[in-house]
């Protein structure tokens, strides 16, 4: 087989680890999609570079930096829909939606998740289909449907289940279990994280912390205190011992709720301890929204133990820094939007200009840059590819009798004929202002013969048409030199055109307004069909 093909499948294999996992490790894995970018670049791989620069998209946004995530998104984006790459849509909007509920955009958040899931096919990987319905019900739950998110996360557990994923499974259960007590139904929480322990112990697997937290906290909204702590105590053990990836502020995270759980218990000594270990965790690792809950779990502890001035100078303190912090998170959210419309806006720009300057701006016809563009393209692709070049009869006297204004007018109504009347016989074709008085019709797919008699309809057009108005009784026709890629004089678009030169020179030779094809190599005029003779 060839190497590039067995790089490209080990490659793949080694973003689809990335892609399909729900625990990270940040800056590991951001360094890893790295790597797998440049292989890909390396093969030539622009689906698989694609691929690994959303999963540093993803890295950075799970790092908590947001802009540079939004930064790198849109050119993954960009490519994912002008190459119709329906599972690396999927997955962009995936994390689109992550990075507007970091934003605390609840609508654009479930927008994209709808997307997510609607784009899922039968190429879509079994971790796919399930969690882009849990983030789905995740988005649902944010803006507060809850209804809607319960039926979601059934239907993403039944799905993981019939896959018999249990991995999956118990994160949809803690997910859906989370939201649950976010919606003040602390006891629908409890039945499902009843199951989680049980499916867990069924299965002979260890719960991981950060499912461990979320059981903690649902206990602690059921006042099972004493449970709690235990579950807490053994959320920070299992971390500690390192045996499941997890976020780096996860733990300080893990001591609050612990704190909670034994401030529930009357055991404010021991609370105390897990406020100040969460505290130094917090400090050592600079997590501002972490300082700002401690302040407030201070202040709840000093109320309950009767310190009420301490509880008030400290709530004080709490309100301070929730105030700041909220200021803060409000800006640095402002400005990451503001990049991000900026991005939308300088590319919607650029492709304006993009479009602007590919037209004549008298006739609004593509130009000559297009055509560049265009032919050399339909020239590989397409073995029955016709062009015609269009000049009009005797237009010096309409310029010179009338006026410039009127040859103008002329030129743009000539335009508008040639459009419509192409359009209608080649709907795939274009017409091009080539300079002055000339233009270019390509018809792709369409043999010489045939093209001749659909040009030679268009020509009778324009000269039947009614030009009183604008010419005032002056005649307006047009000479057509056709070109099939057959027969062009060398399989190039200069050659191309030269063919179709050399037939409209004959046009213009035998008497114009007609169409010619078919001039042989020597010019001379032997053997050519006119269309309008015949
Ligand atoms: P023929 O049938 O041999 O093609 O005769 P012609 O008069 O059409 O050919 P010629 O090449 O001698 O003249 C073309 C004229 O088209 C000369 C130029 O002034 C005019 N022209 C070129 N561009 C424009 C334009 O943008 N607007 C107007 N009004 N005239 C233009
Ligand atoms: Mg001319
Ligand atoms: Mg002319």
């Amino acid at each position: 087989m060839d190497r590039s093909v067995i790089d490209a499948s080990a490659l793949s294999a080694a973003l689809l680890e990335l892609e399909d996992n729900i625990s990270w490790d940040p800056e590991n894995d951001f360094r890893r999609s790295r790597e797998l970018e440049q292989k890909a670049l390396a093969i030539g791989d622009e689906l698989l570079a694609a691929r690994a620069r959303l999963c540093q998209a993803n890295m950075r946004l799970r790092a908590g930096d947001v802009a540079a995530a939004a930064r790198r998104i849109w050119k993954v984006h960009q490519w994912a829909v002008e190459h119709d790459a329906r599972q690396l849509r999927a997955r962009t909007h995936l994390v689109w939606a992550t990075i507007h509920r970091y934003l605390g955009d609840a609508a654009q958040c479930l927008e994209h998740s709808v997307q997510a899931v609607e784009l899922l096919d039968d190429s879509a990987t079994e971790h796919m289909q399930i969690w882009h319905r849990v983030k789905l019900a995740d988005a649902l739950a944010l803006a507060g449907s809850y209804d809607a998110a319960r039926s979601r996360y059934q239907q993403a557990e039944d799905l993981a289940w019939a896959h018999g994923n249990l991995e999956l499974a118990l994160a949809v259960l803690n997910n859906y279990a989370y939201n649950e007590l976010g919606s003040g139904n602390a006891l629908g929480a409890q039945r499902i994280i009843d199951r989680m322990r049980h499916e867990s112990a069924v299965a002979g697997r260890r719960i991981d912390p950060s499912k461990l937290d979320t059981i903690g906290a649902i206990e602690i909204g059921n006042g099972r205190f004493a449970e709690a702590e235990r579950t807490l105590e053994l959320a920070i053990e299992r971390y500690r011992l390192g045996e499941f990836n997890d976020n780096a502020d996860s733990l300080p995270v893990f001591y609050l709720n612990l704190a909670r759980a034994q401030r529930g218990l009357g055991a404010y000594d021991r609370a105390q301890h897990s406020l100040d270990e969460c505290r130094t965790l917090s400090t050592e690792r600079e997590l501002a929204d972490s300082l700002v809950r401690i302040e407030q779990e201070q202040a709840e502890l000093h109320a309950a133990r009767g310190e009420f001035a301490d509880a008030f100078a400290v709530h004080k303190k709490f309100f301070t820094a929730f105030n700041k912090l909220h200021s803060q998170q409000r800006e640095a959210q402002a400005r990451t939007r503001q990049a991000m419309f900026e991005t939308t806006e300088a590319r919607q720009e650029a492709e304006r200009f993009r479009e602007q300057a590919r037209r004549d701006p008298l006739t609004g016809l593509r130009n000559r840059r297009y055509v560049d563009e265009e032919l050399s393209i339909l020239l590989d692709a397409d073995p029955a590819l016709t062009v015609a070049i269009v000049d009009l009869d005797h237009f010096k006297q309409i310029n010179d009798r009338l006026s410039h204004d009127v040859g103008d007018q002329v030129l743009i109504m000539v335009a508008k004929l040639m459009e419509t009347e192409l359009a209608a016989v080649s709907p795939d074709g274009f017409v091009a202002r080539l300079g002055g008085e000339e233009f270019l019709m390509v018809l792709p797919g369409t043999p010489v013969a045939r093209a001749v008699a659909q040009l030679d309809g268009i020509r009778r057009v324009i000269g039947g048409y009614d030009w009183q108005e604008i010419a005032r009784g002056l005649p307006v026709t047009v000479s057509i030199g056709v070109a099939g890629i057959a027969e062009a004089e060398t399989h190039t678009q200069a050659g191309l055109l030269s063919t179709a030169d050399r037939n409209l020179y004959a046009a213009k030779h035998r008497g114009r307004d007609r169409v010619v094809s078919g001039v042989p190599y020597d010019g001379r005029a032997r053997s050519y069909r006119d269309a309008s003779a015949a």
